[in-house]
This record gives C-alpha cells, structure tokens and sequence, in this order.
C-alpha cells in the first residue's frame, strides 16, 4: 500500500462504519480464511474460488460484506470531487447511465446526480447487509431463499461504483497513489463475480470494452 493511500486510511475517512464480523463466529473464521489467503501472494483467481467443504452463502455473505467496507472506503477517498457539478447524473462515461430505483422514493428508475446515488446505493447496501434477516450473524440462523439474488444485486450495484470512479475519478485515485490498491481490489471482485457468475455480463461491458448503444441507459439493478 502506498503511503498516500495509508494516510488516507489512517485519516479513516471511511464513507461511513464498517460492518465487521464478529470474533469467535464461523463467518469471522471465513473472513480470516479469505484474507489470509489474498495475503499469502495467492493469486486473486484461486484465492475467489470456494473452499471445498464451505457453504457457498456463507463464502459470498462474506465476500459482499468485504467488498461493500472496501468500495466504501474506495469512494470515501475521493466523494469529495465527486459532486452535483462534476457529476450531474450518475454515469460510467458517455455511453453508460445508471438509473436508480428502490421501494421508497425512486419507484420508477430515476436519473440522479452521481453523489445522490452513490448516497442511496451505499445506504441501501448497509440496510442489506445490518438485516438480521438476510445477512444472519448467528449460525443457528439460516440464510433466507433469496439471498444470492440480493446479494447479486448488491454486487450489481458496487460494480457501478468500481465504474464511476474508474471514468470519472481516476486522476484523483493516481494523485492519491491508490491506483495499484483499487486496481487489486477490482481485479479481486472482478475474478468473485465471475467465478461464482454473480454479475450479468453485460452489466460489466463498461470496464470491458463493451459496445453498447451511445446515450443508452443501462437496465435499473
Ligand atoms: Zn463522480
């Protein structure tokens, strides 16, 4: 890590707090298991790839709870410069434009500022993943039926943001020197979604060379 990036951490200017797994449970030992691993000089290709004898929920619940505290921390570095002015609407580019939509105010898919929906995205994630129901601590608790769909759509969502900050913020992430630990934790996430295909992958066209219509939105995830 660069000693740009590590004042950055130091100043903990964390977007907001981290969800942590609590010591002692089997969740914090995957956690642990995971971290040691990319630690190791494993490749990021192996490293994402499910330990034999674990649970595939609990491989991604920890995955998405990692990846959700490092792309916050990612955007936190740099939300400042991204604002209602630099970012009227939330994009990746000319060509991609994300619209947001939940079950509260944005019924129907909405153009926001890039800020806005980073704002929403973000908060919306954390209510995710706080949920006792979705996201349990407690073993005895059972994931509920629909929890990879959840948690593709999370993932679905934190791409935006690897995307936004790649188009849009990318000089900043370089002027901080953060550019070789975003690039490992989007090559990390990239090789998880696409081993556990978690990602439509159209949805990851805009850091791929896609080719898609100018000016068309993207579909609402
Ligand atoms: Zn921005």
């Amino acid at each position: 890590m660069s000693i740009a990036l590590k004042q950055v951490f130091n100043k903990d200017k964390t977007f907001r707090p981290k969800r942590k797994f609590e010591p002692g449970t089997q969740r914090f030992e995957l956690h642990k298991r995971a971290q040691a691993s990319l630690n190791s000089g494993l490749d990021l290709k192996a490293a994402v790839q499910l330990p034999s004898g674990e649970d595939q929920n609990d491989w991604v619940a920890v995955h998405v709870v990692d990846f959700f505290n490092r792309i916050n921390l990612i955007y936190g570095t740099i939300c400042e410069f991204c604002t209602e002015k630099t970012c009227p609407v939330m994009s990746g580019g000319p060509k991609y434009e994300y619209r947001w939509q939940d079950d509260l105010k944005y019924k129907k898919p909405t153009a926001l500022p890039a800020p806005q929906y980073m704002n929403l995205l973000m908060d919306w994630i954390e209510m995710q993943i706080n949920n006792e129901n979705i996201f349990p601590t407690r073993v005895s608790v059972p994931f509920p039926k629909n929890f990879l769909q959840i948690c593709k759509k999370i993932l679905c969502r934190l791409f935006r943001v690897f995307v936004h900050v790649y188009i849009h913020h990318f000089d900043r992430i370089i002027l901080m020197g953060a550019e070789a630990h975003i690039n490992t934790c989007y090559k990390h996430f990239y090789y998880f979604v696409t081993e556990l295909n978690l990602i439509d992958r159209k949805e990851l066209e805009p850091l791929h060379h896609g080719q898609r219509d100018p000016g068309h939105p993207q579909q609402v995830c």
